[in-house]
């Protein structure tokens, strides 16, 4: 009997009105209100969701039912909700607005940090050559000593304007910075540092673009999946969860790579995992060998540092693997996405 009780103490009812009609979402919002009943309510593409943090009485279901057949019910016992795997048919377009032109995976190779119009115009051609749609390079950098190279946003920007960069990752790390990078990248990196950063992560929730949302080395999954929520519950599902190494008592190299969070993850929520191996070993002989593995576990994508001269990368040179090395990566990571597709089922 205690049992049963902590179980519905625990379920959520998540209330989902399709097609976003807005007479159905007034008579249904009074009717909260009759009630009394606190709520949360988001409209996310064409549906419009409400999320209670228990399970409400019959009484309202039974009067929620009366006023539309369309009303969909769904019961989640996990403390993130709009990301549970459960509402997966709800938000099926997601992982497409991280690539372009229908690649089927999630492929991002650049250096750590936008340094010269050289470098990244090189790594914009070898991306190109490679056929790999996405390029890293931070306009800003979060550094854990303040006397490392912080970026430079006013060449990173300029350098974006001048190449017409129009597939770029990059981290953003302020409010400010949303707004101020909103014309020059594709996708914002909220980076492992942030990742708790409440208001950071509801400023990219505001937008509509795609957002890459890092692990921090100390989080659980849950508080992962609890941030993705915060961005979500402002409105942009367009989130890819990003495995980059957490910290373990081994210290033979810089993280430790949870590939089992790729595994865990897929059965948990409905959106892309993407796997970062460069900063998840930090080491640049470790970065092949732990992509493919990635892509076994089955990654939706993965994010490297390159760079045509490793050696003189002003940030994490230890980690970034040169063209040659991306080049044998990309045909492999190929081969083995071929292989993978022919025995997935989903
Ligand atoms: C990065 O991607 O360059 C970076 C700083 O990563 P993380 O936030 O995972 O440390
Ligand atoms: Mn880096």
């Amino acid at each position: 009997m205690v049992k049963y009780k902590l179980v519905e103490r625990k379920m959520t009812m998540i209330i989902i009105i399709p097609n976003n009609e807005q007479i159905m979402i007034e008579n249904i919002n009074n009717l909260f209100l009759k009630y009394e009943l606190a709520f949360h309510q988001v409209s996310i593409a064409s549906n419009c969701f409400y999320i209670f943090q228990n399970k409400i009485a019959e009484i309202v279901i039974k009067d929620l039912v009366t006023l539309s057949e369309k009303i969909e019910i769904v019961n989640i016992d996990t403390n993130y909700k709009l990301t549970n795997y459960k509402l997966k048919e709800y938000f099926n377009n997601i992982f497409n607005t991280f690539t372009f032109k229908g690649h089927k995976f999630i492929f991002i190779a650049g250096p750590c940090a936008i340094e010269s119009s050289q470098q990244m115009d090189d790594c914009l051609k070898m991306n190109q050559k490679l056929e790999i749609p996405l390029v890293r390079g931070g306009i800003v950098k979060p550094r854990t000593s303040p006397y490392s190279y912080q970026g430079d946003i006013e060449n990173g920007l300029s350098i974006c304007n001048e190449l017409k960069i129009e597939n770029l990752v990059s981290e953003v790390m302020t409010i400010q910075q949303v707004e101020e990078f909103k014309n020059h990248v594709h996708i914002y990196q909220i980076g492992a540092r942030n990742m708790q950063n409440f208001d950071l992560l509801k400023a990219v929730g505001k937008t509509k673009k795609p957002v890459i949302l890092k692990r921090n080395p100390s989080a659980t999954i849950e508080e992962w999946l609890l941030s993705a929520e915060y961005i979500m519950l402002q409105g942009n599902p367009n989130i890819a969860l990003c495995e980059r190494g957490i910290r373990t008592y081994e210290n033979s190299y810089r993280n430790t790579l949870d590939l089992n969070a790729v595994a865990y993850l897929k059965t948990k929520t409905h959106l892309p995992i993407i796997v970062d191996p460069s900063h998840g070993t930090g080491d640049a002989s470790m970065v092949l060998q732990m992509s493919l593995a990635s892509i076994a576990a089955q990654a939706d994508g993965i994010m490297v540092e390159s760079h045509p001269t490793p050696s003189l990368s002003i940030s994490d040179a230890s980690q970034t693997i040169n063209f040659e090395k991306l080049e044998e990566l990309s045909i492999k990571a190929q081969n083995l996405l071929n292989l993978r597709s022919t025995y997935e089922d989903n």
